[in-house]
């Protein structure tokens, strides 16, 4: 580690973020536009030319399942089909490349150096438009045979629910009521169309009881979730990142009494934290992925 410089890249639909790691620590960050015409194909050159010289190891972090042989299986927010972006990334700069997807990216990020820090086996929800999540146990990002780990988001909470119909083809899938388009649904049935999610969790948290059900509620399914994948992972802690954990502690206390009221006993010491890094813990657990790769 010592001297050795890595690069973490957070490849999203409409800028990528870079970072440049040295001695462990993120040393620097900036962004380049995410050219989508043409299929994507100027995304890798446009960031190489950004990139301040050689390094030691670099990291894309990618939005679509990656399988565990580095092939990316589309990405439909950038243009790309089934491709090898590690592979030319390398052929291009000389730098020795892995990739990850951005769920997964995060989680290792805010596993080492943000809400997770300190621990060794975290479980991390990304609360935003669907629920993401991304799996760190014993300091090692788990991704599992096909990339999903830990993707509680398709955890089915109630398959009767007509209205709550999810893009993976189920209806009643979590993500349908803990998202940010979720949230948003839940408040239009309960008579409050057109909020958005922040302003859903501000007025619930300022005291509107009807608002606060509605805030109870995705809360409760969520803990559930988080319960269920606790009772199978063991993780020593969670954390939420995503815009719909900007709601705070209001949200995390919810959560945390929600887990606690569905946890196995055995679970019960788990830890809910929000996450730190903001929009930084895509790159730096990718540039932490690159670390660990070489
Ligand atoms: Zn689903």
């Amino acid at each position: 580690m010592e001297n050795k410089r890595y690069y973490g890249i957070d490849i999203g639909g409409t800028t990528a973020k870079v970072g440049l790691l040295e001695n462990g620590r993120v040393v620097r960050t900036w962004s380049v536009q995410t050219d989508t015409s043409d299929g994507g194909r100027n995304i890798l050159p446009d960031i190489i030319a950004s990139l301040p010289g050689p390094a030691d190891g670099a990291a894309l972090a990618v939005p679509g399942a990656v399988l565990p042989d580095g092939t990316v299986n589309r990405c439909v927010n950038l243009g790309w089909g089934v491709c090898r972006p590690s592979d030319e990334f390398t052929a291009k700069t000389g730098i020795p490349c892995r990739v990850l997807n951005d769920a997964n990216a995060a989680a290792l990020g805010e596993q080492r150096l943000g809400g997770g820090k300190g621990y060794e086996s975290v479980l991390f929800v990304a609360l935003g438009t669907g629920v993401g999540a991304g799996v760190v146990l014993n300091g090692k990002l788990r991704e599992g045979a096909r990339g999903t780990a830990g993707e509680l988001g398709h955890l089915i909470w109630d398959p009767s629910d007509a209205d709550a119909k999810c893009s993976c083809g189920h209806q009643g899938c979590l993500e349908q009521y803990c998202s940010a388009t979720g949230i948003v649904r839940l408040a239009d049935r309960a008579g409050f169309p057109g909020l958005t999610c922040k302003q859903v969790m501000d007025r619930a948290a300022a005291g509107d009881a009807a608002l606060e059900a509605v805030a109870d509620k995705a809360c409760g399914i969520l803990g559930w979730g988080i319960a269920c994948a606790c009772a199978v992972l063991d993780p020593e802690a969670v954390v939420l990142g995503g815009g719909v954990a900007l709601a705070g502690e209001y949200l995390r206390l919810k959560v945390q009494n929600a887990f606690d009221a569905y946890a196995f006993h055995a679970c019960l010491g788990t830890r809910i934290h929000l996450a730190t890094l903001g929009s930084d813990a895509g790159l730096t657990g990718a540039a932490m992925y690159a670390m660990d790769g070489v």
